[in-house]
């Protein structure tokens, strides 16, 4: 079998010193690798780390794999001890992707290759590789999206927006918003789309101002509450709702479920991203009107083939190397596909790929 196969080849390199790998540094060869994921309370931080764990480890690797509940000091702790406990190459998908600098500084000490997965890490040159979705992408899809579903191009509207944007620490949720809003900041202009909350960035980099701190449920219902109380009075509808992803998706569609909005009457569209179990089932229930899906499958078998590559002492696959500027360096990439989920696609993207089980979903 091809894990069998490369299972051998990694035996080989780690008991012969290959005398440094390209690009990366990694000179033991080791398969030794410390992932480090932000949080459990997001199911695909869960799926992205086990399954990258299991395919390490069926090859032979030695792997630790932490979770840092999204608390950035424990994050830096983990990563600090992966680095003293001698992993030779870190998978990392960061928190706060300003912080990590003095800890990777530590890692390139130990001549270990750091790899950022899917958020990319800021203000360093100790960064060798970034695997991600193409988030600017993401963005376009769930802006195209609405575009389409309310005709933008022929519908003269006006249509009540309410966008959001993702944590202001990630780096991926700028790429999100930009994608997102450079689709439909025209219509916002031109008067199709109105944002009665006002909470529409002022500017490009002011996209900030709307974001949802941590990704969290809780405080995008609380924010969604806080709008809808305050700008939709006198019968006045929500009728789009721009959410960056899941999570945020399922704390603004509490909101509006408790103001009375229904499903199938004057509920809004909602966007959304990751193909969470919870909102594959508000897709199938009429809540949410799409998923940008990343098979993070995907992502976890690119990561472990750039790991075979750095153990291997192999110029490491990339297919983009001037989108992701951490200040310090453009960071070589590899950006994979997402792709879109309505309720139609629910069995044949997502059941039939084995991403969610039909049960799980109440299929
Ligand atoms: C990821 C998304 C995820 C979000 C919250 C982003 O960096 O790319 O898939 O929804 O973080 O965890």
């Amino acid at each position: 079998s091809a894990a069998g196969v490369l299972a051998l080849s990694l035996a080989a390199c780690s008991s012969s010193d290959n005398g440094g790998g390209a690009g990366g540094g990694n000179a033991s060869g080791d398969c030794n690798v410390g992932i480090s994921m932000p949080t459990r309370s997001l199911e695909r931080w869960i799926n992205d780390g086990e399954q990258l764990q299991k395919e390490l480890k069926d090859a032979g690797c030695k792997v630790d794999l932490q979770y840092a509940d999204n608390k950035t000091d424990q994050q830096i702790s983990q990563i600090q001890n992966q680095i003293a406990g001698g992993s030779k190459i870190l998978v990392i998908a960061a928190i706060d992707g300003k912080v990590l600098a003095p800890a990777l500084e530590e890692a390139k000490k130990q001549k270990a290759t750091v790899i950022a997965y899917d958020r990319l890490i800021n203000g360093t040159e100790n960064v060798d590789y970034y695997a991600t979705f193409d988030n600017y992408k993401v963005g376009t899809l769930q802006g195209t999206f609405i575009e389409e579903q309310l005709d933008l191009k022929n519908a003269a509207g006006p249509f009540n927006l309410e966008p959001f944007a993702g944590s202001p620490d990630d780096n991926n949720a700028k790429f999100f918003f930009s994608g997102a809003w450079d689709v439909l900041k025209p219509y916002v202009d031109e008067g199709k789309l109105v944002v009665p909350s006002g909470k529409s960035p002022k500017s490009d980099d002011d996209w900030a101002s709307i974001g949802i701190q941590g990704w969290a449920s809780d405080k995008a219902q609380s924010e969604m509450d806080n709008r809808l109380s305050s700008f939709y009075t006198g019968g006045k509808k929500v009728n789009v709702v721009l959410s960056p992803n899941d999570s945020l998706a399922i704390g603004i569609q509490a909101s509006l479920k408790s103001a009375g909005y229904t499903p199938g009457a004057d509920y809004p569209l909602i966007t959304g991203q990751d193909a969470d179990k919870a909102n594959v089932k508000a897709i199938l229930a009429g809540e949410q009107a799409m998923t940008v899906w990343k098979d993070t499958r995907t992502l976890g078998k690119r990561v472990f083939t750039m790991i075979q590559e750095i153990v291997a002492g192999k110029t490491v696959e990339v297919n983009d190397t001037k989108t992701y500027d951490n200040g310090k360096k453009v960071v070589p990439s590899y950006l994979l596909d997402p792709e879109i989920v309505v309720k139609d696609d629910v069995k044949t993207k997502l059941v039939d790929s084995g991403f969610v089980k039909a049960s799980d979903v109440g299929l």
